[in-house]
């Protein structure tokens, strides 16, 4: 199904609960802008490769539009307008004041040298940099970018500006910037969500067994620290795109670690049984994250779930039929929306430390992340049982008004 399609479904649902004016739904299923940008990039041979940009800016009524920044050879601009409206939906949700925008180049980072890359890099920040800006579109990282990515982005910004930006983009190294705590804010806020839910659903939060799809950023710290979050935790198992291990006395997040960075993946990780990804989305286990690839869980596999619950750490893992049969099931799934909405809640805290040249450190910015998340999982949590609504629907319920009540409010110009 084509992401956009998704994106309007989930967004109708949401419309529809809450008898949207037909003016306001119009204007909130269109974006407000797509930049598609040419860039001509001297290859290491010498010649010139041109590159295709883009920079989605779905909607900015609750703030400067924000949303990473993403390399990949199957980017289009279908997908990045999706993209940027969940950023819209997700930032409405933990109610940080920012619009959501996306961006993407067509590449694969696997051909491109160090060199290349960053001159790629500095290509797009100076085809973009008329529409970015701390006030106008923030950009972060996303799939194959990461903080030095963010630091090539802010250094071409500035030097196009003549002076620092720090607010232009997040993600950055620390540094130069960068937010104590922001690697981990992902996994740390999924953990947080998936906590409260288990308190809200009245479920035992001793002995939890937690199976992970996914081991890279976000996977990788939920596994470190499910058992600061949840006491007595075992995370049981792990998959990556190498395949997957279980072992029902639980995983050892430091020895597993130490075999990834040796042998490139999880498969083959001595004194745990081998499961596919297949295998482990139907495990008999607690609590359920997928935190790798979207549409993981579809109507083929839905109704083989045994987990109690699910909390979507990726973007997009359960496709609109897989919820129906989930809610049907009396699975509850605590969405991507909010469940990985950590990342770009401490995003926000470091465009604010960059507006004002401060630093907060670690403990400072784990507790406001948890307080926020923690808030922003009640709001959810009201609205789901008041109007008894599945969690997603709920949340979009919650990110539609939000937004567009300040569009309302903003009016339309002229
Ligand atoms: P990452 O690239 O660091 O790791 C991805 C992991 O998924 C790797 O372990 C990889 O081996 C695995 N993987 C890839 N293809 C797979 C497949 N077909 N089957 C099973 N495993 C596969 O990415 P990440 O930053 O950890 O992001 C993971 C998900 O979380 C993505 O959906 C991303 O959009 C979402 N997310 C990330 C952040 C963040 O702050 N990093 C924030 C919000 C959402």
């Amino acid at each position: 199904m084509n992401p956009k399609d998704i994106a309007d479904q989930q967004f109708d649902l949401a419309a529809d609960h809450l008898d949207l004016d037909p003016s306001i739904r119009r204007f909130l299923k269109s974006p407000k802008n797509v930049i598609k940008v040419s860039l001509p990039v001297r290859m290491d041979d010498g010649s010139v490769q041109v590159f295709k940009g883009i920079r989605a800016q779905y909607n900015d009524a609750l703030g400067p539009f924000k949303g990473g920044i993403r390399y990949h050879p199957a980017v289009t601009e279908d997908e990045v307008t999706a993209l940027a409206a969940w950023m819209t939906w997700k930032c409405a949700v933990v109610d940080v004041p920012y619009g959501g925008g996306k961006g993407g180049v067509v590449c694969d980072t696997k051909e491109l040298s160090i060199g290349e890359k960053e001159r790629l890099t500095r290509r797009y920040t100076s085809a973009i940099a008329p529409h970015i800006g701390p006030s106008k579109d923030i950009p972060g990282p996303d799939m194959y970018t990461d903080a030095q990515t963010m630091a090539w982005i802010m250094d071409t910004y500035s030097q196009i500006k003549g002076e620092r930006s720090l607010g232009v983009v997040t993600g950055k190294p620390v540094e130069v910037g960068g937010s104590h705590a922001r690697s981990e804010a992902t996994g740390r806020g999924v953990l947080v969500v998936a906590h409260e839910a288990f308190l809200a659903q009245g479920m035992d939060t001793e002995d939890v067994t937690i199976a992970i799809q996914g081991f890279g950023n976000v996977g990788s710290n939920v596994a470190r620290l499910a058992e600061e979050i949840f006491q007595s935790a075992r995370v049981v198992a792990i998959s990556d795109v190498t395949g997957g291990v279980y072992n029902e006395d639980g995983l050892d997040h430091e020895e597993l670690s130490a075999y990834v960075a040796e042998n490139g993946g999880v498969a083959g990780f001595p004194e745990a049984k081998a499961v596919t990804n297949d295998e482990l989305l139907t495990l008999d286990v607690d609590l359920l994250i997928p935190a790798a690839v979207e549409s993981v869980i579809t109507e083929e596999n839905a109704d083989e779930v045994q987990a109690s619950i699910i909390v979507e750490a990726a973007n997009g893992p359960t496709s609109p039929k897989a919820d129906e049969i989930l809610h049907e099931k009396g699975i509850p799934v605590i969405p991507d929306i909010l469940a990985n909405a950590g990342g770009v809640t401490v995003s926000y805290f470091e465009w604010v430390q960059g507006l004002y040249a401060f630093q907060w450190d670690e403990g400072e910015v784990r507790y406001m992340l948890e307080r926020r998340m923690k808030r922003a999982f009640h709001a959810v949590h009201d609205i789901a049982e008041e109007e008894e609504l599945p969690y997603r629907t709920a949340a979009y319920v919650l990110a539609v008004d939000r937004v567009s009540k300040a569009v309302d409010l903003l009016g339309i110009w002229p």
